[in-house]
């Protein structure tokens, strides 16, 4: 079948360029960045896009790039994203550590550029591109990781960015106005995955929430009287929010992890500066405004009770994901041809989160896993343990789907969308968004005698 001799020479081409792969994503490795930071690996990506002759966009939201790829003349059919995200995380006592900024690639993120680009590698230099009917957009995707809040805030009071993730970013420029549906692949470690891939029905999205509590200083020992403790404030917060969690539905998921990061100044004064922050997780977007605004409310009762105020900041974070089943069986039927249902994984809900569910919430998405590292994701152990299932498989996967998607007048993709209607607009994405980027100032003492 004309099909399958397809992917017979985007295969041979991948392994013809593996080396090359993996040596590009071994250097990204060792010079990790942090997101919105990626100069020097968008650099990189820019090479390698050279290296296939594709012109490309560069600093989409600072760092991102894209490309599109298509047969002389162009395609005819629908647009297939494939995605590589740029940004590493912060674990400083990594071995390949950045000495200066702690950034390190702990999430795999580098090998994701590499599958990406054997991907784009794959399908141009077989030429295999030219008998698709349809394009491909490669994209190289800045801070998908939700780190250095504050930094972020600062990009968005600048004007230079209006959301705090990548995607977002992205969709909000028009970066996926042209794209159709979208994959990636992210890594996974040994710790997490026994399988060799897997996929998960669907994952958590979540908001941003943080709280300062404005109290008043006074000795705390002598004049405590004349104090508004905002330590209290806070402790009463966390209470409420507790009582909350019998009010969300077992199903929607619900995570709320909140910290203090500041907790009081000097043990002799009353605490009048407490600042609270949270991450407020769910399945859907229902789930997710349903728990905040408890949240909130949970917040003033420990302003109110107190007689002090908390002004309360809430950030657009990331949408729940849902992977598309179509895509996800076409991705699995590739795999099902290098090894067995044993070595796959079909998971439920997940209640992590990221950015491609901001994706799936426009237009069909597909985020699997595949394996090749161990240790533990996020953490100083974290390792490659296998660099052709790391950067090279991966590619295969993708490549070989893409061609299910376009080949034969595009039929499979056409299909898909046919039958797929999407959560939301890209309009309606933006204006849940936005409504999710909120300041509320509190006063608790307003609140009188009755
Ligand atoms: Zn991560
Ligand atoms: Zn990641």
């Amino acid at each position: 079948m004309l099909h399958e001799d397809f992917k017979q020479r985007v295969l041979e081409e991948i392994d013809r360029n593996a080396d090359h792969l993996i040596a590009v994503g071994e250097r990204i490795y060792r010079d990790p960045e942090l997101g919105f930071k990626e100069f020097r690996t968008s650099k990189i990506v820019a090479q390698e896009f050279d290296r296939l002759k594709l012109g490309y966009e560069e600093g989409i939201a600072i760092t991102g790039l894209k490309t599109i790829a298509q047969r002389p003349g162009g395609g005819s059919g629908p647009t297939v994203g494939v995605i590589g995200e740029l940004d590493s995380v912060l674990v400083s006592d990594h071995e390949f550590a950045n000495a200066e900024t702690g950034a390190a690639h702990c999430c795999g993120h580098n090998a994701q550029l590499m599958t990406m680009l054997g991907v784009a590698n794959g399908l141009i230099n077989s030429g295999v591109l030219s008998e698709l009917d349809g394009r491909v957009a490669f994209f190289a995707m800045p801070a998908e990781e939700y780190v250095e809040i504050d930094y972020r805030v600062e990009l968005r009071d600048k004007g230079e960015t209006e959301f705090l993730g990548g995607k977002s970013e992205m969709i909000r420029l028009g970066a996926f106005d042209d794209v159709d549906m979208a994959m990636m692949v992210h890594g996974a470690s040994n710790q997490n995955m026994q399988a060799r891939a897997g996929i998960s029905a669907s994952n958590n999205g979540f908001v941003g929430k943080q709280a300062k509590f404005i109290g008043k200083a006074a000795h705390a020992g002598g004049a405590p009287h004349r104090g508004i403790n905002s330590l209290y404030m806070a402790q009463l917060a966390l209470s409420a929010i507790n009582a909350q969690r019998e009010t969300f539905k077992d199903d929607d998921t619900v995570r709320i992890h909140p910290i203090l990061t500041r907790g009081g100044d000097l043990v002799n004064v009353i605490p009048n500066d407490v600042r609270f922050e949270t991450m407020i997780r769910g399945k859907t977007a229902d789930a997710i405004n349903d728990a905040s605004f408890k949240v909130d409310r949970a917040l003033r009762s420990g302003a109110v009770a107190m007689g002090g105020k908390v002004e309360i900041t809430t950030l657009p974070g990331y949408m729940p994901l849902f992977n598309d089943p179509d895509m996800s069986r076409l991705f699995k039927d590739n795999f099902l041809t290098f090894h067995g249902e044993d070595d796959w994984e079909d998971t439920g809900h997940r209640t992590g989160s990221t950015d491609m569910g901001d994706i799936a919430h426009i237009m069909p998405a597909l985020h699997p896993h595949v394996a090749g590292f161990s240790g533990t994701g996020h953490g100083t152990d974290w390792a490659i343990d296998d660099k052709y299932m790391a950067y090279v498989f991966p590619a295969k996967l993708m490549a070989m789907t893409v061609i299910d998607l376009l080949a034969d007048g595009a039929t499979a993709a056409k299909e898909l969308l046919a039958n797929h209607t999407p959560v939301m607009t890209k309009d309606e994405y933006l204006t849940f968004m936005r409504s999710n980027a909120r300041k509320e100032s509190f006063d608790g003492s307003a609140v009188g005698p009755l």
